[in-house]
Formats: C-alpha cells, structure tokens, sequence
C-alpha cells in the first residue's frame, strides 16, 4: 500500500469533516419533511454553522464540508461564508439521496445537480465525493470516476490510511474476488467518528450519549494513529445541526485543544490529502486487476431467498 507524503515536519494528517447536511437530511435520509425536521436544519446553517467557522477559526484548522446541492442552494449564505473562511467544498449528492436505491440514470442525473448548485452559487467543482448514505450502488464507484472527482470519502477498508478502493465479485458458496482498484483515491470514514450515530435523536435513535464517552472514544482514536500509524490520517464527521449544540460544541473543542496538543499536526482538506498520496507497486497492481465484480444472486435454498 502506498502513503501519505506529509508536509515536512507533519506527523499526522487531519480533516475534521463536516458535513453540512441542513434541511435535505431529513428529507433524503429520513424523507421526513416535517416543519420541525426543518427547523432542525435550518438550526444548522443559521447557528451550527457560524459557531463551528468561529472555532476553526481560533484554531486556525482548515477542513472540508461535504454539502448536498440542495443545502448550496437553500443557505447560499452560509456556503459562501464556508468557502470565504478558505475551506473546502466538498459533493454530497444533491437532496441526501441513498445511492443503493436508485437507477443509474437517477444517480448521475442527481450527481450532476449538484454540480451545477456548486458552479452557479459558489463557482466552484469539488474534486472530491462523499456518499450522502457511506454506501454505494453497484454504479456510483463508476460515476464517481466518470465525474473527475480525485477523491472518494464513503468507504471503510482501512481506517487511519487512504487506499485504493476495490470492486468486488461477490459470491455466497465460493469465495469473493477482488477486482480492479480505483484511480480515485479512498479517505476511509469511520462511523465511530461521526456525530451522528451516538449525539443525535432521530426517534427510533436515541441519540442522547454522554459527551464524555465520545470525547474519550475521539481521543482515543487519535491517540492511536499517532502513536502507532506511520503517515496516519485522522478523518472525523460532524453535522453542524448536531455539533453545533451548546454542550457539543464544548466536547468538539476539547477534542480540538487535545489535537493541537501535539507535535506535528496538519489540518488539511481532503483534497490536500489527496494530493499528498504516493502510490506503491501494490497500488499500480490492484489497478491493473480485471474488472470482476457484480453480486451473485441468493442461492434458492438459503433463508435470505426462501424469504423473498
Ligand atoms: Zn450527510
């Protein structure tokens, strides 16, 4: 596997991602467009998202939000006080669609959506990818490299190291095959590194955890990178209507103040990440793979199709 060519003097590579969801969350994800789902992400852009620039700002960190299309165009606002604050943007999708549940045609007609919502509002095209669901369809690794983007961030074959992301044959009575890797390169996601799982409620999830426990789990995994991952990257995820709560905001910058605790840190963009990737032999080797891939059906006597 390649690596990580930090900066001279760097130790450790971190993007505090942030993923600036607003209202389309509740719609793509949860298809709940209710007034008060709304005033939850209208909650926010209006005040998540000056207190999290705010932060940055006092800690000089630079990172990347992911932001779907619709949220470009409902709080063109606070996008361009994101990108004037020299951060950058990064694709979402367009109103939080889940990838595994859409035709091909929809999930490019969505991807390029949003594209035009970063060209006519903020002038811009992200070269980098993030899944609105951290799944894809047996298409999107296909849109995403056909869309230009450099980089992908929805996967999780490794966690404190970029790669290159694999199709794979999937088989039931036989084993898998990898196929062809990626010329775009992976940023692992971590769902023990999001906010969301554990800090918000949704109904059916609680979301209601002690900031403590999340603190020292963020922590934790940091402290880990840096003392055990050569040319590591820590890659976290907030959502400004979930981080920006008064007492997640308190966690959010303990966490910071322990980062910047240590020698060596660079808060970089995904697209600086990106850029700072060398490939090795192995790379070069999974690319040149053939391209097998496809999932085989249940085989008829198993539960799964005895179910259906
Ligand atoms: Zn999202």
């Amino acid at each position: 596997m390649g690596h990580l060519q930090l900066p001279p003097g760097k130790k450790i590579a971190v993007n505090l991602g942030t993923d600036f969801d607003a209202q389309a969350l509740w719609l793509g994800a949860f298809n709940r467009p209710s007034p008060s789902a709304m005033s939850r992400g209208q909650f926010g852009a209006e005040v998540g998202v000056p207190r999290l620039l705010e932060l940055y700002r006092r800690y000089e960190v630079t990172t990347t939000w992911f932001t779907p299309g619709h949220s470009v165009d409902t709080f063109p606002e606070q996008c361009r006080a994101v990108l004037e604050a020299g951060h950058e943007f990064g694709h979402h999708g367009y109103y939080h669609e889940v990838p595994p549940g859409l035709e091909r045609d929809t999930e490019r007609r969505l991807v390029d959506l949003a594209f035009e919502s970063f060209k006519n509002v903020l002038g811009l095209r992200p070269t980098g990818y993030r899944s609105p669901y951290w799944d894809y369809s047996e298409n999107t690794l296909d849109i995403i490299e056909e869309s230009g983007f450099t980089y992908d961030t929805s996967l999780m074959a490794r966690d404190l190291e970029p790669y290159r992301p694999q199709r794979w044959q999937v088989n039931w009575e036989k084993a898998n095959v990898a196929g062809k890797a990626s010329h775009v390169l992976e940023i692992p996601v971590n769902w023990y590194l999001d906010d969301f799982p554990p800090l918000a409620y949704t109904g059916p999830q609680a979301g209601m955890q002690d900031t403590e426990t999340i603190l020292r789990r963020w922590q934790d995994i940091f402290d880990y990178a840096y003392q055990n991952v050569e040319n590591p990257v820590y890659a976290t995820c907030v959502h400004p209507q979930i981080i920006g709560q008064a007492h997640h905001m308190m966690w959010y910058e303990k966490l910071i103040q322990h980062i910047v605790s240590h020698d060596g840190v660079w808060f970089a963009t995904c697209d600086e990440i990106a850029r700072a990737w060398v490939d090795d032999e192995e790379d070069e080797r999974k690319m040149a793979l053939p391209d097998v891939r496809g999932v085989e059906p249940a085989p008829a006597d198993s539960s799964w199709a005895r179910q259906a």
